[in-house]
C-alpha cells in the first residue's frame, strides 16, 4: 500500500495545521481488498471523509484512510419512488444537486451541507425539519472484523437513527460505510415547516433557498475554517428544564420525546460568546454555535491545541456555571488526552 506522509489542514475544514504520518486514499473497490489483504490493524485506523465533522488537534501517527470512492446510479424506480445508491467519497452537495436533476425528490432540505455521502448517516446529517434517515432505504458496509463477508446491506431499520446519532456512532464505528442507498420520491413534498422557508415551487426553488439561508448564517470553511455547530443541543429533563424556565422565562425549547431540547446558540448568546476570541479561536459573530479558527495566525499546532482546548473549557465552564448544564462537542475531536 501507499502511505504517504501528508498535511491535514486542507483535510478537513477546521484547518488546524496537523500532519498524519501514514495516509492514504480509496479510490475504488480494489482498493478496499488491496488494504485487507496488507492485513492492518483496523483498531488503529482512522476512516476520514471530506473532513466536515472532524478536528485534528494534533499531529497523527495513526494510519488516516480516506474515502474517495466515487459512483451514484438508480438502481429500479416504480411510478412514486426510485431506489438510488451513492458511493461513499460522492461529496454530500453534488449528489443532492444530482438526485433533484433526476426528478427525484426527498434530499432538498438538507443542501449544501458539506462532507461526503458515506458519512451522512454516521452522525444521521440533519437541517431545515429534514434528517437524512427519513429517505435511506440501506448503509452498505465493510466489516474489517469479518472480512469474507464482503460488502454487506445495512437496513435502515437497524441503525437506530436518532437526533445527531446511529448505532455507526457506537457499536458500530469499527464498519467502513462504502455506499449509502436511499429511497427519494418522484412526486416534490415541500417540507416548509422551519422558520424561514417558504419556496413551494420547486424542490430546486427550496434547495435555492436554503442554501441562501445558510449563506447567510454560516461562514462557508474555505473562507473562515470552522466544524460547523460545534456543540450538540444539549437534551435535558422536563424537571431540569422547569427550573430553568423558573429562573429564564424566556428560555427557547423543543420536545425531544418525553425530554426537552435546548437550543445550545441561545445558551452561548446568554453568555455572551457571540463574536468573543480566544487567541485563534472564536464563536461567529453571526452565529455563537459555530466555532472558528483564524488560520492566519501561524503558531505551531501544539500551541493551537493548547489555545483550543483553554477556549473549549472557558466556554463549557461558563455555560455549566450559569445553567447546569454541560455543552458537548459535535465533531470529533482527534487528540490524546
Ligand atoms: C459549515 C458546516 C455546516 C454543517 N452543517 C451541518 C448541518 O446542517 N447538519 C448536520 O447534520 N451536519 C452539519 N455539519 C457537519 C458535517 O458536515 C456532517 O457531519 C457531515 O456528514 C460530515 O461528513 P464528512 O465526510 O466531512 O465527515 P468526516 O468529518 O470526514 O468524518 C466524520 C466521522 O465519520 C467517520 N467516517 C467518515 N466517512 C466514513 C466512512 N465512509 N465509513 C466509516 N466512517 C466514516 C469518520 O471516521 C468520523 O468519525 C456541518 C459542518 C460544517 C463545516
Amino acid at each position: 500500500m501507499n502511505w504517504s506522509t501528508t498535511s491535514l489542514a486542507a483535510l478537513h475544514t477546521f484547518a488546524l495545521p496537523a500532519q498524519a504520518t501514514r495516509y492514504l486514499e480509496l479510490h475504488t473497490f480494489e482498493d478496499i481488498e488491496n488494504l485487507v489483504m496488507s492485513s492492518p490493524d483496523w483498531n488503529s485506523i482512522r476512516i476520514l471523509g471530506g473532513g466536515s465533522n472532524t478536528v485534528f488537534l494534533e499531529d497523527q501517527s495513526m494510519p488516516i484512510v480516506r474515502m474517495c470512492i466515487k459512483g451514484r446510479a438508480v438502481l429500479e424506480q416504480d411510478e412514486s419512488s426510485a431506489l438510488v445508491r451513492a458511493a461513499a467519497g460522492e461529496n454530500w452537495d453534488e449528489f443532492v444537486a444530482w438526485s433533484l436533476e433526476q426528478g427525484l425528490f426527498g434530499l432538498e432540505n438538507l443542501s449544501l451541507i458539506p462532507g461526503t455521502v458515506g458519512a451522512c448517516p454516521i452522525q444521521n446529517i440533519g437541517a431545515y425539519g429534514v434528517e437524512v434517515c427519513q429517505c435511506i432505504e440501506t448503509v452498505d458496509v465493510f466489516d474489517p472484523n469479518n472480512p469474507t463477508k464482503g460488502i454487506q446491506s445495512i437496513p435502515m431499520s437497524e441503525c437506530s437513527f436518532g437526533y445527531r446519532d446511529s448505532k455507526f456512532k457506537h457499536e458500530w464505528s469499527h464498519l467502513l460505510i462504502t455506499s449509502v442507498t436511499f429511497r427519494l420520491k418522484k412526486t416534490f413534498e415541500p417540507v416548509l415547516n422551519y422558520a424561514g422557508l417558504t419556496a413551494s415551487a420547486s424542490a430546486q426553488a427550496l434547495r435555492d433557498e436554503v442554501i441562501r439561508l445558510r449563506q447567510a448564517k454560516l461562514p462557508d470553511p474555505a473562507k473562515i475554517p470552522n466544524a460547523g455547530s460545534f456543540f450538540k443541543n444539549p437534551v435535558i429533563s422536563k424537571s431540569q428544564f422547569q427550573v430553568l424556565k423558573d429562573k429564564h422565562p424566556e428560555i427557547p425549547s423543543f420536545v425531544a420525546g418525553d425530554q426537552i431540547k435546548v437550543p445550545a446558540a441561545w445558551l452561548l448568546d446568554q453568555c455572551g460568546f457571540k463574536g468573543q476570541w480566544h487567541h485563534e479561536f472564536g464563536c461567529y459573530e453571526k452565529q455563537p454555535l459555530v466555532m472558528i479558527h483564524n488560520s492566519t495566525k501561524t503558531n505551531p499546532i501544539g500551541v493551537k491545541k493548547k489555545h483550543f482546548l483553554e477556549w473549549l473549557s472557558i466556554i463549557q465552564d461558563k455555560v455549566e456555571h450559569h445553567f447546569g448544564i454541560l455543552l458537548l462537542p459535535e465533531p470529533d475531536l482527534v487528540f490524546t488526552y
